[in-house]
């Protein structure tokens, strides 16, 4: 089972993916936690760049893809092939959000992903941008270039315009029980199909 966690900066996208893991390992099963950008070479200067801006939306595009390459044959492929439940923290709707919000055409990026495996669930965590701001700077972290409250409501909404199956939008702006609570119903649901 693929699982891919989705939304805005601020959305609480890692909190939930640590979390619904530790559900389902504590249920027995077994659980591969990954997130893009990786930590692989791509990954990473993928996220030196995102605090200075550097590159073009292109760019990124670029890196991203060579990211995503090397993560879903090293990691995402091989853990599927186990039988493992496969949660990312962050996937190929991302780079459609934050790339396409860049002025990118949606569309087109889609297809750039053909090669990656479609999640059998994508958990989209819907809040404002200024309540995910708001978490951002509570939490003591500085908000990057990209996370602008006009840009992350682009980013919001292609999030929920996208046509995906699987996906399920979950109000991100309620406590971390309740936003667990229905993405392992919605896990549960999905894992009986
Ligand atoms: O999820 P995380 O906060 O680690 O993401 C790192 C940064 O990279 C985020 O601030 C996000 O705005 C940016 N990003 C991006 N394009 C993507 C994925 C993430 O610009 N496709």
């Amino acid at each position: 089972l693929l699982i891919a966690i989705e939304g805005i900066d601020g959305a609480g996208k890692s909190t939930l993916a640590r979390k619904l893991a530790g559900v389902l390992e504590s249920a027995g099963a077994e659980v591969v936690l990954s997130k893009e950008p990786t930590n692989g070479p791509w990954g990473t200067r993928l996220r030196e760049t995102a605090a200075t801006g550097r590159l073009r939306p292109e760019e990124e595009v670029e890196y991203l893809l060579l990211d995503r390459q090397q993560h879903v044959e090293e990691i995402i492929r091989p853990a599927l092939d186990r039988g493992q439940i496969v949660i990312l923290d962050r996937y190929f709707p991302s780079m459609v959000a934050y790339q396409g919000a860049a002025g990118l055409p949606v569309e087109q990026m889609l297809h750039s992903n053909d090669f990656a495996p479609r999640p059998d669930l994508l958990l989209l965590l819907d809040l404002t941008p200024a309540q995910g701001l708001q978490r951002i700077r509570a939490r003591g972290d500085v908000p990057n270039h990209f996370e602008t409250a006009q840009n992350l409501e682009r980013c919001r909404e292609i999030f929920n315009q996208l046509e995906l199956p699987g996906k399920t939008v979950i109000d991100a702006s309620r406590g971390e029980a309740e936003v667990l609570g229905d993405a392992h119903a919605a896990t549960v649901a999905a894992l009986t199909r």
